[in-house]
């Protein structure tokens, strides 16, 4: 594995080898991502709504990359040219799914990514709860850094993570549950599942963050965060 040029814990992958799908593989977060996830549902429970920005945001940045890098191979926009955002709710069921048709994620990147802390940000973050602790400020710091895909924790009692990297032929499923201490990795296998490309993660909330799937709910903190995202970002819900 060699380090990739673009972004942080992004890595240039060799082919993968051929055979049958691999049974869901158990992996065991660095022990600072179980810190932080810690650190965030304890301290963030009564700004919940930043999950869905920390979410977007990330979304936004996958759309960028592809972009970026679809200047010089067109070819990465093949199975699909729109850029966009997906929000779907489904009330009855408290679950919230959010598609983006961005850079995608191989395998070894859902590990890295999602289940190391490369970022500085976040680390920052940490640091800066940490000394926070005494004073009592924690909240507002969630202004000063980007707390990260984890806040998706904050209202799901369980994440999955469903992605296609145009640097991979095989779509793959990171799944973890809240207070967890692992996370599982498995190969899609679901052909009505199966996206061209970018990255699908479902949310099934918690029993009192059901709440959060209403669609005027996700609607208004859309509109909050959307002046601050340069792709569309469609909202639907699930027929009752
Ligand atoms: P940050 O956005 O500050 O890097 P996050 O915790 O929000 O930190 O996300 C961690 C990493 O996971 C990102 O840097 C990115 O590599 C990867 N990632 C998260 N969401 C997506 C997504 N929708 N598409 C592609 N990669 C993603
Ligand atoms: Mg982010």
């Amino acid at each position: 594995l060699k380090k990739g040029p673009l972004m942080g814990c992004r890595y240039e992958t060799t082919a993968a080898a051929s055979g049958p799908p691999p049974p869901a593989e158990k992996y065991e977060y660095q022990a600072e991502v179980s810190r932080l996830m810690d650190l965030i549902v304890n301290s963030l429970y009564s700004n919940k709504d930043v999950f869905l920005r920390e979410l977007i945001s990330n979304a936004s940045d996958a759309l960028d990359k592809l972009r970026f890098l679809a200047v010089t191979q067109p070819d990465l926009l093949k199975d699909s040219v729109d850029l966009d955002i997906r929000i779907q709710t489904d009330k009855d069921n408290g679950i919230i799914t959010l598609a983006d048709s961005g850079i995608g994620m191989t395998r070894q990147e859902l590990v890295d990514c999602l289940g190391t802390i490369a970022q500085s940000g976040t680390a920052k973050f940490l640091k800066a709860l940490k000394d926070s602790k005494d004073s009592g400020a924690d909240s507002n710091l969630i202004g000063q850094f980007g707390v990260g895909f984890y806040s998706a924790f904050l209202v799901a009692e369980r994440v999955e993570v469903s992605t296609k990297s145009p640097n991979s032929d095989k779509q793959y499923v990171w799944e973890s549950e809240a207070n967890s201490s692992s996370y599982t990795i498995r190969e899609e296998t679901d052909p009505t599942k199966l996206i061209p490309r970018g990255t699908r993660l479902t949310l099934y909330l918690k029993h009192d963050d059901k709440g959060f799937a209403h669609p005027e709910r996700v609607e208004k903190l859309v509109k909050n965060y959307s002046q601050f995202v340069s792709f569309p970002i469609y909202t639907w819900q699930e027929k009752g």
